[in-house]
């Protein structure tokens, strides 16, 4: 992966979403076409040989890359969504906040066992979003389950929030 490209389109927002908080703005990597195209061809590179039949994608920044990676490993798309967005039965996992909880849903049918999956999403901050999103997919008692980030934040060490054998990629450490 190219780095430097990554580097050069991520745009830094300070005091975002409050005083005190460096926020990530992944959308000038999405605006840059060659950019989008690499992280998609990387993507595709890092599991085009793991059998993957489902990605999941974490509200809202995963869609994105992790459907267009889907097409291109021939593999389903679903959504892993907060409270309230999906229309039919759900099933959801509860995870621990900095302040108070939330909660994450896939619809029930979404995923079976004969599945391998790719979890995708943005950004590794704590960990806690994407450990309660794998949780939530191994209780379908799915082959394997993989996870990607496009950015892990280091510092914050949010593999912790992962049980060891926990297959994580990522395509920039900052
Ligand atoms: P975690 O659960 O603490 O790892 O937080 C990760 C979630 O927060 C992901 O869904 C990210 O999209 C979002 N997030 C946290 N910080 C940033 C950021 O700086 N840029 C973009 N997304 C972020």
């Amino acid at each position: 992966m190219n780095k430097e490209l990554l580097k050069e389109n991520l745009r830094e927002i300070p005091d975002f979403p409050i005083p005190g908080i460096l926020f990530y703005d992944v959308t000038t990597l999405f605006k840059n076409a060659e950019c989008l195209r690499a992280l998609i061809d990387e993507l595709y590179e890092l599991y085009k040989d793991k059998g993957i039949t489902k990605v999941v994608g974490i509200e809202s920044r995963g869609f994105i890359l992790g459907a267009a990676v889907a097409a291109r490993l021939g593999a389903g798309f679903i959504m892993a969504r907060k409270p309230g967005k999906l229309p039919a039965e759900v099933i959801e996992e509860t995870y621990a906040k900095e302040y108070g909880t939330d909660t994450i849903q896939i619809h029930k049918d979404a995923i079976c066992e004969d599945d391998v999956v790719l979890l995708h999403d943005d950004l590794l901050a704590t960990g806690g979003t994407m450990a309660a999103t794998h949780r939530l997919v191994q209780s379908c008692g799915v082959k394997k389950a993989y996870v990607n980030f496009v950015i892990e934040l280091k510092d914050l060490e949010g593999r912790k929030a992962f049980p060891e054998n926990v297959d994580i990629t990522t395509l920039l450490q900052l």
